[in-house]
């Protein structure tokens, strides 16, 4: 069983800082926060600024988010109009190249990532008043609340990314 959320990344997370007892509808007004979060982070930047031992550039970051959203709120719907809830795992990394993300510009991305979270706080947002469970290849069962919060730390986490990645930066320029 593939491990996901507190277990992978401690709570709260190691990393950012982000912390698990954040209710569902918390994680909602979070991700209903990420565009304007997001265009704050990145104003007046171009969005190709990379951190050595990171994959990706800040503009990487922002459509990982966006394509990760509307994964899950795609997954959330189905299940809820069909009742399909056989959920199977994504390669992020492939998604990244076949897209292209380290050459989409960043006023782009950011436009993208608006949509995605009406999209994604419409269909969880529904997905938790109907009680949804979806069976994940590798996860097993996750319900709409494990799917909130799962999806607020991933953005959240990448909001950290974006702000290390830009001090890093100014830092080589300052210095
Ligand atoms: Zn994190």
């Amino acid at each position: 069983m593939e491990l996901w959320g507190a277990r992978l990344y401690g709570d709260p997370c190691r990393d950012c800082g982000f912390a698990w007892s954040l209710t569902p509808r918390g994680a909602v007004e979070l991700v209903t926060a990420l565009p304007a979060r997001y265009a704050g982070l990145t104003e007046g930047r171009r969005g190709d600024e990379r951190l050595p031992g990171l994959a990706w550039n800040v503009t990487a970051y922002v459509s990982h988010v966006t394509d990760n959203l509307r994964n899950w709120a795609e997954r959330l719907a189905a299940a809820r109009l069909s009742d399909a809830r056989h959920v199977p795992g994504y390669d992020q990394d492939l998604l990244a190249r076949v897209r292209r993300y380290d050459e989409v510009p960043l006023a782009g991305a950011l436009w993208s990532l608006r949509w995605a979270v009406a999209a994604w706080a419409e269909s969880v947002s529904a997905a938790l008043d109907t009680g949804i469970v979806l069976e994940h290849v590798a996860r097993g069962g996750q319900s709409a609340e494990d799917v909130a919060l799962n999806n607020a730390h991933d953005a959240a986490h990448h909001a950290w990314d974006i702000a290390r990645i830009l001090a890093y930066t100014d830092e080589r320029v300052i210095g």
